[in-house]
């Protein structure tokens, strides 16, 4: 049997967050009525003229910086021909020798541990519209409000050697977009879409076999499905004897298949040439400095802080870095509690982000804060609550009016107050062993699993609100050592 290794390089479409276009000063938002944004040039009428927007080079200087890339002081937008009714220009202005990106790289942490992928270039170019199919019987509708929107185009090289890695790589990418404030990264409304890349060979073959690129993969499992199933295609056409073409496929989600659309262009096929209505792009030193001292502190690096200064784990880390409203979220609890970092981690990652997952919300519009958290935490260190009970004053901050969402205030109108008086609990310890005197004589006679019901008893008889480890200490003391361990 033949040993295959498949080879995965992507294309990422990032969709800048600017407010207006790339070439002319109109809207951008999301959700506008079609074609309230098809500005003069985004329907291409004759005699009028592209202006770049400054902030949508400087966004793309911000990701070159980000990582470690070249960054070009000087790039070219050329037009690239094709013919489409949502292109009515008849052309796209890219970038194609000269990008505005060179070489850098993106570290992802995969099945083997850290790897490096190689980017080859970020380039700036403009989107298209789109064609709509779906509200016009027999008939196509092109809304242009997307035409001319900016677009980052991140290639990497053919680093990736398995679906997971290149879901792997397309999370960090993302994560670092957003991280930036360069892309809000929605993949459901089209900012951040990417053209997968697959190919196969014989294992330690060092030519690239022949690829193929696959379209409309919008979600990270589409993606991993879809290239799971292209490679175990292309294994079989192969082992078959039969050869491939180079192509551009479609994945079907409904179906988990990819589907030829056509084969793939040359780039000779656009006849591509600088923009005349275009100067090239010049940048300053001063526009880089300035771009290089906004950068945030990036996930790699914060993931590393967590674990090192913080003692998280590499798993913990990971989760709380993936989103940097969460990372922030984070930290603001930290800051405000002694509660350890573990558990603090353990309440964004548990009872936080279920709650989060189950309401479709996403932690900027947590009904409780991070003030709010981290007085709850507060209170569980300093043992006014029990872990558990606080699960509970947790939901009912969650659910009260943002004017009621008062820890102390919902403890103590809950009476969940923790029982740590000594006397007490020692009364409800009395009451449970003379209750249960069957269950103290087996404890006694060596069946120390006994212990356990013992204690769980007391802590349903004070409705959870006995402090544990006291009632464990307390009970130990009552009942003595049993006589053999069984
Ligand atoms: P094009 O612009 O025609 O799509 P590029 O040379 O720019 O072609 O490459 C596009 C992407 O395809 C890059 O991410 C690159 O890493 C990837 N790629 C190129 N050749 C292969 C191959 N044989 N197998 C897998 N990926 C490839
Ligand atoms: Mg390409």
């Amino acid at each position: 049997m033949m040993q295959w290794e498949s080879v995965i390089g992507l294309e990422v479409h990032a969709q800048l967050n600017t407010h207006s276009k790339i070439f002319a000063a109109t809207a951008t938002e999301y959700g506008a009525a079609a074609n309230a944004q098809a500005c003069d040039f985004s329907i291409a009428l004759p005699g009028t003229l592209p202006v770049m927007n400054r902030q949508a080079a400087r966004l793309a200087v911000k990701f070159g910086l980000a990582i470690n890339a070249e960054i070009n002081r000087h790039s070219l937008f050329a037009r690239k021909h094709y013919f489409y009714p949502d292109l009515p220009k008849g052309y796209q202005i890219s970038q194609y020798e000269h990008p505005i990106v060179g070489k850098g790289s993106v570290e992802i942490t995969a099945e083997q541990g850290v790897k490096v992928i190689r980017i080859a270039r970020a380039h700036l170019e403009e989107d298209a519209g789109k064609s709509r199919h779906e509200d016009f019987q027999g008939m196509t509708g092109i809304d242009l409000n997307r035409a001319g929107t900016p677009l980052l185009e991140i290639v990497s090289e053919p680093d990736l050697r398995s679906a997971a890695e290149a879901v792997a790589y397309l999370k960090q990418v993302h994560a670092l977009l957003r991280y930036l404030e360069i892309s809000d990264g929605n993949m459901q409304e089209g900012s951040f879409r990417c053209d997968v890349n697959v190919s196969v060979r014989p294992a330690g073959q060092q030519q690239l076999g022949v690829r193929a690129e696959l379209k409309n993969v919008n979600s990270f499992r589409f993606i991993e499905k879809a290239i799971d199933f292209e490679i175990a295609r292309q294994i079989s056409v192969l082992e078959d004897g039969g050869s491939l073409r180079q192509e551009t496929r479609l994945y079907d989600a409904e179906q988990n298949q990819t589907r030829p659309m056509r084969s793939k262009e040359e780039d000779h096929d656009y006849r591509y040439f600088p923009d005349p209505d275009l100067p090239p792009l010049q940048l300053d030193e001063c526009l880089i400095a300035e771009v290089r001292a906004q950068l945030p502190e990036l996930p790699t690096p914060r993931k590393q802080r967590f674990q090192r200064e913080l003692g998280l784990s590499a798993h913990d880390a990971e989760q709380l870095i993936s989103e940097r409203e969460m990372a922030d979220y984070f930290e603001a609890v930290k800051a405000r509690t002694q509660a350890d970092a573990k558990t603090v981690a353990n309440w964004i990652l548990g009872e936080l982000s279920g709650a989060l997952n189950k309401h479709g919300l996403c932690i900027a519009q947590s009904p409780v804060n991070s003030a709010q958290l981290a007085l709850l935490l507060e209170r569980i260190a300093d043992r006014t609550i029990s872990g558990n009970l606080a699960k509970q004053v947790f939901h009912s901050l969650w659910h009260s009016q943002p004017s009621a969402r008062d820890v102390d205030a919902i403890i103590a109108a809950k009476g969940l107050t923790q029982i740590t008086d000594r006397a007490e609990i020692e009364t409800m310890i009395e009451r449970v062993v003379r209750a249960h005197a069957e269950q103290v004589a087996q404890y006694r006679q060596g069946k120390s699993k006994v212990f356990g019901f013992l204690v769980g008893q007391v802590m349903q008889a004070s409705a959870g609100k006995a402090n544990p480890q006291q009632v464990n200490q307390i009970l130990q003391q009552k009942l003595g050592e049993p006589e053999a361990s069984g």
